[in-house]
């Protein structure tokens, strides 16, 4: 593990350096506060600080807070070198922000293992964060599909949403819910129903390239958002997802489904007032417009209803 050494007298640094690298650690010294600063704020800067309390350019507690300031996410783990023996003074520094203090002149097992128990929580936060991404991905992932969920494509859909306001470019969404699939469930049994939700999220994925996002916004109802397209461009992007579904067949050992869907689109333009629910809106009103016309089809708001063709269904 490599240890950052901020202290101005050389004979400390030269002395604790050399007591740390016997130990198995790699040491990167510094004579000044600013100089540690920097070096602290760089990628991939050690995260195990050893700060002097008096040095020219910042004192110790100065680059601790500084570094709170300037670099908040990035968890380190900071002892402070002192003379100062006053309860007064390591308190001031331990509310500073530092983790630790060692009075000096101090004996170097006492060093070292206060390094240790450094190193101890530097490992402890990394297993956390470890563990706290994934946890978010659990949480953001739709377990059948692997998609985002609901919560997630939502998230996404502000974000994204947000963006393009800024950017002044349009935002369409597509919602598409599988049509008669209540059917295949009643007539083939529900584990060929999640066949063909994981086919049909598979065949979905494959046509939204990132920034774009594809979700599962509901049981067999799916989501797409889609920055900068409108008018035929979006249309055209409906019709693909609409084929990409219903093209080939679903083949399964017990079966070989056509499928269909039923896709409502809507558009905000640069300028316009329009939520994220409200455009939602608009484009689910579109998907009950496609299933009262006949199914298998691309609605759009304020647009007359596209159908695509007969209906092929082996089901
Ligand atoms: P429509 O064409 O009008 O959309 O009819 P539909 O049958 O597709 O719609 P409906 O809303 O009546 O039925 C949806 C069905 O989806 C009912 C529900 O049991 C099923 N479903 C929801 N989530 C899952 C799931 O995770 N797995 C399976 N197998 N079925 C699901
Ligand atoms: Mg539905
Ligand atoms: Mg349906």
């Amino acid at each position: 593990m490599r240890i950052l050494l901020a202290d101005d007298d050389p004979v400390s640094r030269s002395l604790f350096g050399g007591l740390l690298r016997k130990s198995g650690f790699e040491v990167v010294a510094a004579p000044r506060g600013d100089v540690a600063l920097a070096l602290a704020l760089d990628k991939d800067a050690p995260r195990l600080l050893i700060l002097d309390w008096v040095m020219p350019g910042l004192t110790g507690p100065e680059v601790i807070q500084r570094l709170r300031e300037q670099d908040p996410d990035t968890f380190r783990y900071t002892i402070l070198l002192t003379l100062r023996h006053r309860a007064a003074d390591l308190v001031a520094g331990l509310q500073a922000g530092a983790d630790d203090y060692v009075r000096k002149p101090c004996d170097p097992r006492e060093l070292v293992a206060r390094v240790q128990v450094g190193q101890r929580m530097l490992a402890l936060q990394e297993h956390l964060a470890t563990t706290n991404r994934a946890l978010e991905r659990l949480a953001s992932i739709d377990a059948l599909t692997e998609l985002r969920n609901r919560r997630s494509v939502l998230g996404g859909l502000e974000e994204l949403s947000q963006r393009c306001a800024a950017a002044a470019l349009p935002l369409g969404v597509a919602m598409l819910d599988i049509d008669h699939f209540k059917q295949v469930n009643d007539t083939w049994g529900h584990p060929v129903g999640d066949l063909v939700l994981r086919t049909v999220a598979r065949r979905l994925a494959h046509h939204v390239r990132e920034p774009d996002l594809v979700g599962r916004y509901g049981g067999e109802e799916f989501l797409v958002a889609l920055g900068g397209v409108e008018g035929e461009t979006l249309e055209a992007v409906g019709q693909r997802l609409l084929r990409a579904v219903r093209e080939e067949p679903i083949t399964l050992p017990a079966c070989t489904l056509s499928i269909t869907t039923s896709v409502g689109m809507a558009c905000r333009l640069p300028g316009q007032a329009l939520t994220v629910p409200a455009l939602l809106k608009l484009a689910d009103d579109e998907v009950y417009r496609a299933k009262r016309t006949g199914r298998d089809r691309v609605c759009v708001a304020g647009e007359p209803a596209l159908a695509t063709g007969p209906i092929d269904r082996a089901a």
